[in-house]
């Protein structure tokens, strides 16, 4: 049986109240408030009407620009640092291997989910192309531009995979399919396979099909939060947001059926009130489908409704990425593992020689998602510093050295005997994003 040590985890790894994992009676988002009629729709960008030029880096003092997919698609910064349209460095990361498309609209998301920085109560301070999200800018590319770029040399490019994320927009189910053809035309998706992160509110088991037989491999639903009560209160009613958590159930059964298996799976978002235990129910749920769940660890995001609430507690986060690792590709099922009266795990199921050989390979605490071309449980989708700081970093972007695993095992609170971490032991000096 594993052992949980907690009283040796980091200072920064204590959640509210002391506790050592985000509880939901904490992680109450705040009511979005007004937005003045003016800001409504994109009105700011709209009244200022200036013709888009080129790369729109944000918040370079522009006016706003008067951009749209698909024409216009944004970017993080990694993938435009990888692609070459915008300078910078990444902390211990040479590239991203994700090219990941936003749609993009002056009007934004239509949504409200209260982790977001793209929801749309932010239209009252921050125009669409301006604002942050996953913590880090997203600079805005003429969609040919990009193809450009990578037709060059689709099969030397350092990109493992394309991604495109649709948002809540009236536009957003035809353009995403005007963006697929655009990049199909001229890139082969056998040499870069192509994602959709897909918005269901919207989309109809006809539109799952279409995007399939277009060429898409693989199709991921976000769903975010681990329970019909998170979902609600994060993306639906709580937030006068219009999603529901049947209808992404229903998109995502349309994906197992279309897509097939290992080639559909969920977003889940850890830490924003539910227990260990319902998360990895959720998790082998997904695998028992004949899917994947690709896991964001919660950081209170800048101008979100939720930016007033701890972060996970890394504790929290490692047992939960260590077990959905076991589940996802050691054969472990949630059956096995044990948890305590506040749903955290005791036991992963395994001996702990096999947890340790599983623990020093590093894999499980890696940044989750769609595969990339160098094995099956590495995501090419890497979202460097997506949620977190590299100080502390929550899902590694990276290899990790002996360092980081020996700073992992300190937070899951299973070192070695002999074996030490002091905080910042990992970092190295140089320009972060
Ligand atoms: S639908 Fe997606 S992009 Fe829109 S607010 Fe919700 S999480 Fe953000």
């Amino acid at each position: 049986m594993s052992c949980m040590k907690r009283e040796t985890a980091l200072p920064s790894a204590i959640g509210a109240d002391g506790r050592d994992f985000n509880a939901f009676d904490v992680m109450q988002p705040r009511l979005p408030g007004a937005i003045p009629a003016t800001a409504r729709n994109g009105g700011r960008v709209k009244a200022n009407n200036v013709p888009p030029e080129g790369v729109y880096l944000p918040n370079n003092n522009h006016l706003a620009p008067h951009m749209r997919s698909p024409d216009y698609v944004q970017m993080s910064t990694a993938a435009a640092i990888t692609l070459g349209v915008m300078p910078g460095k990444m902390h211990r990361c040479g590239c991203t291997r994700c090219l990941n498309l936003l749609l993009t609209y002056p009007e934004g998301c239509r949504a409200n989910c209260a982790y977001c920085g793209l929801a749309r109560h932010r239209e009252a301070d921050r125009d669409y192309a301006d604002r942050n999200f996953i913590r880090v800018d997203w600079p805005a590319v003429p969609m040919e531009q990009v193809v450009d770029i990578v037709a060059k040399d689709p099969a030397g490019s350092p990109f493992h995979r394309m991604c495109i994320s649709m948002i809540t927009h009236p536009r957003s189910d035809d353009d995403t399919v005007t963006v697929l053809k655009t990049w199909t035309r001229r890139i082969d998706p056998s040499a870069i396979p192509v994602s959709i992160l897909s918005n269901p509110t919207t989309m109809q088991r006809a539109d799952v099909a279409n995007l399939k037989n277009l060429g898409a491999d693989i199709f991921t639903v976000a769903l975010d939060a681990a329970t019909p009560e998170i979902f609600d209160r994060t993306r639906g009613k709580g937030v006068d947001s219009p999603h529901s958590w049947a209808k992404y159930w229903e998109v995502l059964e349309h994906a197992r059926d279309i897509f097939g298996r290992e080639k559909f799976g969920a977003h889940i978002i850890v830490g924003m009130g539910e227990t260990e235990y319902d998360v990895l129910s959720l998790v082998q749920r997904l695998v028992d489908m004949g899917g994947h769940s690709h896991m964001f660890c919660f950081f209170p995001e800048k101008g979100s409704l939720m930016d007033h609430l701890p972060a996970t507690p890394r504790d929290q986060w490692r047992r939960v990425q260590l077990a959905r690792y076991l589940i996802d590709y050691a054969g472990v099922r949630i059956e096995q593992m044990r948890f305590d009266s506040a749903g955290r795990v005791t036991d992963f199921g395994l001996p702990r020689a096999e947890i340790d050989t599983i623990i020093d390979k590093g894999t499980a605490f890696r940044t989750s998602g769609c595969p990339g071309k160098f094995a099956e449980d590495i995501s090419a989708c890497d979202r460097p510093y997506g949620d977190s700081p590299p100080s502390n970093v929550a899902s590694y972007p990276f290899e990790l050295k002996p360092v980081d695993v020996r700073k992992v095992r300190h937070q899951l609170g299973l070192e070695r005997s002999g074996e030490s971490y002091a905080e910042g032991d990992d970092l190295e000096p140089g320009n972060w994003i």
